[in-house]
């Protein structure tokens, strides 16, 4: 009598999880440790990972047919959908497979609770769920199908705010909604901008960048993205020439890298480097915003394995993170460059008619200032290595002409034209390589030299 009553229980929970009829398997209980009733998750420090533990029942539908073995993995994801998690790029697998026999179900045949499982979360990922995966061979299909737990377990992470920071963040003009500590030395407010902890405490901040130096302002491209992610890179030299084309703005970037370990690294303003997993994956970029001691941001991190629709919305978001490191807080004006973060479907020119005032009313053009520039590349070469060197003009706009020169005369080297010189040799001996170019917007012809020694 007693189980009879029991297996009617089963039977009732199944009719509650509405599979009875094509499941051979159903998830009925999930359990994370330190979990809160409503299904909340605190991890403690987000920039650490996080050791969890979970249990879980299975009950299996008691049909002879099936094969009743089970796969249980647990999952973290940032899918905003419900259901088909793996096919979320977010989507990774946190704890080792537990492989559920169908031997290990109970006797009357269609129950397995498990004992506390381990798992870990890895740091920085505390803006999604934590969602049991479950494979089993669904016999009404005659295939092997992964369900998903019906529980699903928020991930929260503190705080670490101080009231005086807090205070002076939203003095600033900034939003204190969900600001994070961020690889100890930042604040990440408003889901994009890296205030440097330090930075709060400068009295009398300035927010526009590099007057001192005409705003000729130097962007060391790191070798995750020059050369390896020429997607990205593409996108930051688009925005990179926007910048510079507005034609009423005197903001000046030049774009400079290091050739290997060989060369000198480049005197440099703002590093752009890849995140290494740090940013959760509805996040293009992180940007260090302007340090209020007349530098730009030194730091813009992208976000490689982002979802991006389009290379116009890649373009736009460097436009945006490079004016994060300039000074400029969000609009809430649609047709700003500075609207939101990810910019997709965003469409209008650069700068908009809404952008253009704020930008040159911060950075007036001077038409008599002057393009300090910068030549990229190894500048002490050993005949014996066999090949040419490629240099980069660091002013970089598209339409404007570059004019390679030497004091030590070549005869092609004029003809190049391009802001990079590719694969070009030198003969044994001293060389200084000069690249001119112009810009209507400035009176000053604009000229990089750099001294070259062939040993
Ligand atoms: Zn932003």
């Amino acid at each position: 009598m007693k189980n009879k009553m029991k297996n009617i229980l089963i039977l009732a929970l199944l009719l509650v999880f509405g599979k009875t009829a094509e499941a051979n398997m159903v998830m009925s209980s999930f359990e994370l440790k330190g979990a809160s009733s409503d299904n909340k998750f605190m991890v403690s420090d987000s920039q650490m990972a996080t050791d969890l533990e979970f249990r879980f029942t299975l009950m299996k539908y008691s049909d002879p047919s099936s094969p009743g073995d089970c796969y249980v993995t647990l999952l973290y994801t940032e899918s905003p959908e419900d259901n088909n998690f793996d096919s979320h790029p977010s989507t990774i697998e946190i704890s080792p497979t537990k492989y559920v026999r169908k031997s290990e179900f109970a006797s009357h045949g269609t129950i397995f609770q498990s004992v506390w499982l381990p798992a870990i979360l890895p740091a920085y990922r505390f803006s999604g769920r934590i969602v049991i995966r479950y494979r089993f061979f669904l016999s009404a299909q005659n295939k092997e199908v992964s369900w998903y737990s019906t529980v699903k377990y928020e991930i929260n992470a503190p705080s670490y705010v101080s009231p005086g920071d807090l205070s002076k963040i939203e003095s600033m003009g900034f939003s204190t909604n969900g600001i994070r500590s961020f690889k100890n030395d930042y604040y990440l407010v408003e889901n994009d901008i890296l205030i440097k902890k330090s930075s709060l405490n400068i009295s009398n901040p300035i927010y526009a960048v590099n007057n001192n130096k005409e705003h000729n302002i130097n962007i060391w491209v790191k070798p995750a993205i020059q050369p390896a992610n020429s997607t990205w890179n593409n996108a930051l030299y688009s925005a990179v020439a926007a910048w510079n084309a507005n034609p009423s703005s005197d903001i000046k970037l030049h774009l400079v890298s290091q050739y290997g370990t060989l060369d000198v690294p480049p005197p440099h303003d703002i590093i752009v480097d890849s995140d290494l997993g740090v940013l959760s994956y509805s996040q293009s970029h992180a940007v260090e915003y302007t340090n209020g001691d007349g530098k730009a941001g030194g730091l813009i991190l992208v976000n490689l394995d982002y979802g991006y629709s389009s290379s116009t919305q890649l373009v736009n978001i460097m436009i945006h993170a490079l004016g994060h490191s300039l000074g400029f807080k969000h609009s809430n004006t649609a047709n700003s460059i500075m609207a939101n973060n990810n910019l997709s479907g965003y469409t209008s020119a650069f700068p908009s008619a809404v952008d253009e005032p704020i930008i040159n009313s911060l950075y007036p053009l001077n038409a008599n200032s002057v393009v300090t520039p910068y030549i990229s590349g190894i500048s002490n070469i050993s005949s014996s290595w066999g090949w040419g060197q490629d240099y980069d003009m660091s002013y970089f706009c598209f339409g404007i002409t570059y004019t390679w020169t030497s004091n030590t005369p070549h005869p092609y080297l004029p003809s190049v034209g391009q802001a990079r010189l590719p694969e070009w040799s030198f003969n044994i001996g001293s060389h200084e390589l000069k690249c001119t170019t112009s810009h209507s917007k400035y009176t000053t012809p604009i000229v990089a030299t750099k001294n070259i020694i062939v040993q």
